[in-house]
């Protein structure tokens, strides 16, 4: 303890002589009411009767003060916070704090944004006056410790800012919107801090400033309001699952701070840096009673500073420790939830020096009060678990409430204790993320100005951008020594070791060229940009088998784009300017009327044929040179564009355009802007919905459509040519996709304005009923979509769908039984390069994989690979001879044995001329299945993450074109769009969007 907080305690003990003896024997302020402040007897009568057990509240909020100028949460709810039958919109608790804002100098509130629907967010500060007055000045100081250069990284000049500076404690509420109590836990958590005169409770406002946005998920909020609106008025009656919460997502807004693609999460994130907060809480509701799953489980995520992790370790065993002592059962903070993915929102704080936190407390999804039985592991005592959740009990709001808000107190009473040394991490951290080069590495990751797909290099630049990264750009070129590979130890045949002579030896330098974009690590928040360049591994052999999340997500791998690592320092000392501004330099160059772009896969180029619908596009089939320049097959031609329009348009999008008078002769098909429905099915919208952002990040534009509306369309294939279906998520079985929810028993669910439910369809779709599925009719309609010429395009679950219903000729798919890819970057092969569908695409490419199905081809229709009778016999059978020589049989003359044919995986099996006599089922070469990709073999499967068993997917087909009547349904075992984080595959669909109507195009046809 230093001196002055020594002084300090001392004063407060004299003082407390004289009234009530609040100092515990080990020096700490007593949590506790102040006898001298009058109690709101009211609302605390109110709590009192909402909690359902005395021992599911604490001293710190089994009272509350009273005020004679500021209002309780009652003047906006009507009753006490946590009351059963009350859910506020996020209006209503922005009302409230704008009141307490009004009435006290002790808060502030301030708009931080909006949602995708234009609802605010807001961010409440509160501390005492004299912190609030000087909040700009306390910010420039905290902005001093974020950012060591600025002291010249000295740490005597630190710890005087660390002296004096009030830390700042941020917390997020209800982003997961079905996870209902924050909000009223939080307006009353503002008003203790305002309010409340016990020392405990006063040291904590003068010692900190509490942040707090009430509501993360306003769209989603409000929907949940309306539902449980609905729920109240219709007490009998199921009510609808919250089909929609965000615009495009639901649960996984809480996964998408690696892409930043949510207007919530840049809100947060951009609050969290301007504030220099120290610490980010968030709270959901999910496990019985509070779960703090900071410290959780490993593995931790690898680029976090281990300062962090002994800050989870103080902050959380406190927590517990302290909630413990006031007797509340169910407080524990180790369990089933690993830190290794940065994709949740505290994680924000987690990769910025700062600490990241989160609450699993226990909710009701609603405001009723219900008897909820637990499950035995939950019930179970554990060795870090000594006083469980009860097994039965009544639970309300209230008590979910307390919990959270007790939760909290203890937290920043805590933290307020120990401000200085967590000021000191949050500076040291910082420090030592500037030092990573010389410490740890790498210097630098480095994206070449040779790049050929400069516009997925800038959406990869533009997600760092998002992300508060530096980003400089070396102004000459530079060449930097690479990390010498260490030889491995092998059980190499002398053989192969003499074969390894002859190889050329691995490069011990690279040069990147002037322009080349430089991400330096010596940079405060270099953890976040080496954690999201760098590579995973997540080994077999780690003793957590159940990963939380995704396990890869290596960005350079996933946009397609080159990202180098650099250890070689020297690339700190190259010529290199701050980029602050992010343009791709696109438009027009030459005369003529005919225009010629290079296709590397690039999606803006889907954007371009939409913007400029009614221009003639063709796509060319094969390699050609013109005006001294080759161009590659799938390069697009304009014709009959209008110039200014054409250079305007490609100028913006990036993409660098060739004019000629003339162009050889060159074959070539249309390039379509195909009109797309994009169709989803009511057991889930989340992961369709990443497909949905892209499209309208891509502004392309595409009719939304239920599985319910396919069945009551009569001719699909009159108003579309491509259906996309992608993956339904969890429940997304063939059954489901059909039957939907059970229609046999219960009420209609409705998804639709009413009176109790204004908000429920914002922009996206309404329906009388939920539960009814795609139907026999919808199957139907779908067929003859496909059947006629249409494109259907399947992801995941909804490829194991379309095998399932026989409209994929020669493509089985099938669940794999042990393999393990829980969302990891694998790596595929291109087998068809002369198909539309991977225009621009080269060799390997990298795609995200999470259990994909695997796809088996047959040329027999209806059945799978031919199966072998006996013993396989790879080599020849036992008898006379040499290895090499034939066999005879004695007593007659000798016949040659007909080759086998050898055939890969991904490849049709051959008909033999025993399986081809009289056999109606062999499918004509021309109607078999076109492999586009396959997944690498199994060695080469891994990129990042975890891949286990993965023998069992290796060399299947990736993504395969199945022909079905006229049409196609192109399958993908990957997932193509995934969180804004798969931008280099994204082509792959929007490939077979524009060449929908040629997909045949290169197509080659084995006649065996
Ligand atoms: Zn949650």
């Amino acid at each position: 303890m230093n001196r002055r907080l020594g002084l300090k305690f001392a004063m407060v003990a004299i003082f407390f002589v004289f009234s009530a003896p609040l100092l515990k024997a080990d020096g700490e302020t007593q949590p506790g009411r102040d006898p001298k402040q009058a109690v709101d007897e009211s609302y605390t009568a109110k709590m009192k009767k909402y909690t359902t057990e005395p021992f599911f509240t604490s001293p710190l909020v089994n009272y509350l003060p009273a005020s004679k100028n500021v209002p309780t949460p009652e003047a906006v709810l009507g009753d006490v916070a946590g009351a059963p039958g009350i859910l506020p919109y996020s209006t209503d608790v922005y009302k409230y704090m704008r009141m307490l804002e009004k009435a006290t100098p002790r808060v502030k509130v301030f708009s931080i944004g909006t949602t995708e629907e234009g609802r605010e967010m807001i961010a409440v500060a509160i501390s005492s006056e004299e912190n609030l007055k000087k909040l700009e000045e306390n910010r420039a100081k905290l902005a001093k410790l974020a950012d060591p250069r600025t002291l010249q990284m000295n740490d005597a000049e630190a710890d005087k800012i660390v002296a004096q500076a009030v830390p700042v404690y941020y917390i997020t509420g209800t982003i997961h919107s079905t996870e209902t109590g924050a909000p009223t836990a939080l307006m009353e958590l503002a008003y203790r801090i305002a309010v409340d005169d016990s020392p405990y409770v006063k040291e904590i406002r003068d010692g900190v400033v509490t942040l707090i946005t009430p509501v993360v998920e306003a769209d989603g909020r409000d929907r949940m309001v309306d539902l449980y609106k609905w729920h109240l008025a219709h007490p009998k009656d199921y009510y609808p699952p919250l089909v929609y919460w965000g615009k495009y997502v639901a649960h996984d807004n809480n996964r998408d701070a690696m892409g930043v693609t949510l207007k919530l999460t840049e809100n947060v994130m951009n609050t969290y840096v301007h504030w220099n907060a120290q610490v980010l809480h968030d709270l959901h509701e999910s496990v019985p009673y509070l779960y703090d799953n900071t410290i959780g489980d490993g593995p931790y995520n690898a680029w976090i500073d281990p300062i962090l992790a002994d800050e989870w370790q103080m902050i959380g065993a406190r927590n517990v420790a302290d909630m413990t002592k006031f007797g509340m059962p169910g407080v524990f903070a180790h369990g089933d939830f690993d830190t290794w993915s940065p994709g949740y929102l505290m994680f924000i704080a987690a990769l910025r020096n700062g600490i990241s936190r989160l609450y699993e407390t226990f909710g009701n999804g609603g405001a009723d009060t219900l008897e909820r039985t637990l499950e035995p592991e939950e019930y179970a005592r554990t060795w870090y678990k000594q006083n469980p959740p009860l097994p039965r009990v009544m639970w309300s709001q209230r008590d979910n409430n307390n919990y959270e808000e007790t939760g909290l107190l203890v937290s920043l009473h805590y933290f307020n204790e120990n401000k200085r040394t967590f000021l000191k991490n949050f500076y040291l951290k910082a420090k030592r993320s500037i030092e990573k080069p010389n410490t740890e590495g790498p210097a630098a990751y480095v994206l070449p100005a040779d790049e050929v797909r400069p516009t997925l290099q800038l959406e990869l630049l533009r997600v760092m951008q998002k992300q508060h990264v530096e980003i400089s750009r070396a102004t000459s070129s530079v060449t930097v020594a690479l990390p010498v590979k260490k030889e491995k130890k092998t059980n190499k045949t002398p053989e192969k070791k003499e074969a390894k002579k002859d190889e050329k030896p691995e490069p011990t330098s690279k040069t990147f060229p002037a322009g080349s974009y430089v991400i330096r690590m010596d940079q405060p928040y270099s953890r976040i940009a080496d954690a999201l360049l760098d590579h995973q591994y997540w080994s077999p052999e780690d003793p957590q088998k159940t990963p939380y999340d995704d396990t890869g997500w290596t960005f350079g791998e996933l946009y397609g784009v080159q990202v180098a690592r650099v250890t070689d320092a020297k690339i700190l000392q190259t010529a290199m300017e701050r980029v602050t501004e992010l343009r791709v330099p696109g438009g027009i160059k030459g005369e003529g009327s005919i225009f010629a772009i290079e296709n590397h896969g690039e999606p803006a180029l889907a954007s371009l044929r939409y913007r400029l619908k009614d221009a003639d596009m063709q796509a060319v089939e094969e390699a050609f040179e013109a005006g001294g320049r080759k161009f590659a097959q799938g390069t697009i031609l304009v014709k009959g564009a209008d110039r200014a329009q054409l250079d305007a348009a490609t100028n913006e999008l990036g993409l660098p355009t060739v004019a000629f008078s003339a162009v050889p002769s060159v074959k070539s098909h249309p390039l379509r802007a195909a009109r797309i429905l994009l169709m989803h099915s009511w057991l889930g919208t989340q992961t369709e919905g990443w497909w949905r952002l892209a499209l309208d990040k891509l502004q392309i534009p595409y009719d939304y459509a239920s599985t319910q509306t396919i069945a009551g369309t009569p001719d699909l294939r009159e108003k579309y040519d491509v259906i996309l279906f992608p993956p339904v998520g969890w429940g997304g079985s063939l059954d489901n996709i059909i039957n939907g929810l059970p229609t046999d028993w219960g009420n209609p669910l409705p998804w639709q304005n009413t009176p109790e439910t204004p908000n429920l369809v914002g922009k996206n779709d309404a329906t009388a009923d939920i539960r009814p599925g795609l139907g026999w009719d919808g199957v139907a309609k779908l067929q003859k979509f496909v059947n006629h010429g249409g494109v259907l395009l399947t992801v995941m679950d909804t490829s194991q769908f379309a095998a399932g219903i026989g409209i994929t000729t020669g493509v089985s798919s099938s669940h794999a039984e042990k393999m393990k890819i829980i969302g990891s970057v694998v790596g595929t092969r291109l087998v068809d390069g002369a198909s539309p569908i991977a225009y621009g695409y080269s060799e390997k490419v990298a795609a995200y994989c999470d259990n994909g199905p695997v796809f088996s081809l047959s040329s027999i229709a209806g059945s799978r690979r031919r199966r072998k009778l006996g013993p396989e016999m790879g080599e020849r059978p036992t008898g006379r001879g040499t290895k090499d020589d034939p066999d005879f049989a004695v007593g007659r003359l000798g016949m040659a044995a007909p080759e086998e044919p050898e055939m890969e995986i991904w490849e049709n099996p051959s008909i033999t001329d025993e399986q081809r006599y009289n056999n109606s089922r062999v499918i004509p070469p021309a109607m078999r299945a076109r492999v586009v990709l396959r997944y690498a073999d199994a060695k080469d499967l891994l990129i990042s993450g975890l891949v286990e068993g993965g023998g069992e997917i290796a060399q299947h087909p990736a993504v395969v074109d199945a022909l079905y009547g006229k049409g196609h349904v192109v399958m993908f075992s990957i997932n193509p769009v995934w969180r804004g984080e798969t931008q280099g595959t994204y082509s792959l669909v929007l490939n077979t969007v524009m060449n929908f109507d040629s997909l045949n195009a290169g197509r080659k046809n084995d006649e065996k």
